[in-house]
């Protein structure tokens, strides 16, 4: 490992809240029931390929759909009780399957691993697998990973895995990369085969000192796989703040990593690509990490896709303070649920629930003119004008000045000493901004 701390322009330092670093992922017992949405991921929706009374066992296909999809699987075996449409975090009413546990966990007849060599298997083949096993990005973006690996091949060069895991209070990476750092080594050379190259850099921060030698001590001294120790800034882990990093080249507006020829994957999605080649697991389960100043005892968890937030809650002793906002995700760039009885989906890396007072919620204020926000702006772009463009409903002049390239990080609004809720309105110039493409192509 080099010396060298990698870093990139703008971002801030954030109060890191990690108060479960040192929690051990436990696995939580049968949720005696789960609700598994339909859509977990980007793209189209699965439809039911299962109906109410049917039994069904861990890792079976419940959902399918063709297209830009991610499959869905049972996370318990037990019955099939109801199939209803619920709303997910974005509004969008999404079909979810409830399936009543019957406490056995008993897997599908259809899991087997992947017995042939990995040198022996083709870039097709592991992309089938990937497919077959229903894997979305888990850092939350969710795009279906067998399409990120297929659109990347030939185009690519640096396969980046992103273990930077930069939001406050989220450390189900950390601890993932601590207790199973073999299986986040044994994807990337998957995905390595998968993409034909021969270069990975696992990018972890530098608060994360442990994680670092956990991860070196099973890549050893490797050519083709590095561990990259990165500076504890905020987003290191948006992957855009990554690649600069890592290899100096920028991702142009309206571009990916792939057009410069990198590609990234998070950590925990690693892990689980092994295990569906090592035991032929689809993705049915995943960590989460449960924090906030409302929740007893913050733990980690290993979690069955679909359970709900208030079932987490309750194993880790329920909570102690009324309720004010409750977080799928990072406090930062996470998404506000308005009841615990939501189900954990697939970019579901951590639950959060805070008071009030610890919330902070102010009114928005005004601005003053500090240029903080502009001066953070891992972006480099100008956030006090998107606002009072968005503010004012000139969306088209925040779209001049660049309001689709906001990766709403929200380190604006971090630092910003006149409480402007920028990210806020900015997500709304966004919103409409889509809108009017959606209308002008009907
Ligand atoms: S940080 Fe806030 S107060 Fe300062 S320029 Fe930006 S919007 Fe205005
Ligand atoms: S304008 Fe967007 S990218 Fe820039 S700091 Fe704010 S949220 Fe992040």
């Amino acid at each position: 490992m080099s010396s060298t701390v990698y870093s990139f322009r703008g971002g801030t330092h954030v109060t890191e809240y990690k108060n479960t670093r040192k929690k051990k992922i436990e696995k939580l017992p049968d949720p005696g029931f789960v609700e598994i949405p339909m859509a977990q991921h980007i793209g189209v929706q699965c439809r039911p390929v299962v109906k109410v009374g049917d039994h069904v066992y861990k890792g079976q296909l419940i959902g399918d759909a063709q297209g830009l999809t991610c499959l869905v699987h049972a996370s318990v075996s037990g019955e099939v009780s109801e199939i209803k449409v619920r709303h997910n975090a974005q509004a969008m009413p999404v079909e979810t399957i409830l399936i009543k546990s019957d406490g056995l966990g008993e897997l599908s007849p259809d899991i087997h691993p992947h017995t042939k060599k990995l040198s022996e298997t083709t870039p097709d083949e592991i992309i089938e697998r990937v497919r077959l096993a229903g894997i979305s990005g888990m850092g939350g973006a969710m795009f279906p990973t067998h399409a990120k690996i297929r659109s990347s091949m030939g185009k690519v060069n640096r396969l980046i895995v992103n273990c930077a895991e930069c939001e406050p209070f989220i450390t189900a990476n950390h601890r993932l990369m601590l207790e199973r750092p073999e299986e986040i080594v044994n994807g990337t050379k998957i995905l390595l085969r998968a993409l034909g190259l021969s270069r990975a850099d696992l990018a972890v921060e530098d608060n994360k000192a442990d994680a670092v030698n956990r991860l070196l001590s099973v890549v050893g001294d490797s050519d083709y796989i590095k561990v990259r120790v990165m500076e504890t800034k905020y987003p290191q882990g948006d992957e855009r703040q990554l690649v600069y990093a890592l290899t100096g080249r920028e991702v142009p507006s309206g571009k990916l990593p792939a057009d410069v020829g990198c590609v990234v994957f998070n950590a925990e999605t690693c892990a689980v690509i092994y295990r569906a080649f090592a035991f032929g697991i689809p993705l049915v389960e995943r960590c989460v990490t449960v924090d906030g100043d409302c929740v007893r005892e913050p733990k980690n968890l290993l979690v069955p896709l679909g359970t709900t937030y208030r079932t987490l809650i309750d194993y880790c002793g329920g909570l102690v303070k009324e309720p004010y906002k409750i977080i799928n995700g990072g406090p930062m760039m996470g998404a506000a649920r308005w009841e615990l009885d939501t189900p954990v989906t697939k970019g579901t890396a951590a639950v959060l629930v805070f008071s009030k007072e610890f919330a902070g919620m102010r009114d928005t204020g005004a601005c003053i003119r500090c240029g903080r926000c502009v001066q953070n702006c891992p972006m480099h772009l100008m956030p006090l004008y998107l606002a009072q463009y968005a503010m004012s409903k000139r969306y088209d002049d925040a779209e001049k000045m660049g309001v689709m390239n906001c990766v709403e990080c929200g380190t604006c609004s971090y630092n910003c000493p006149g409480n402007v809720q920028i990210v806020q309105y900015i997500r709304v110039a966004k919103g409409a901004l889509r809108t009017k493409k959606q209308q002008a192509k009907q």
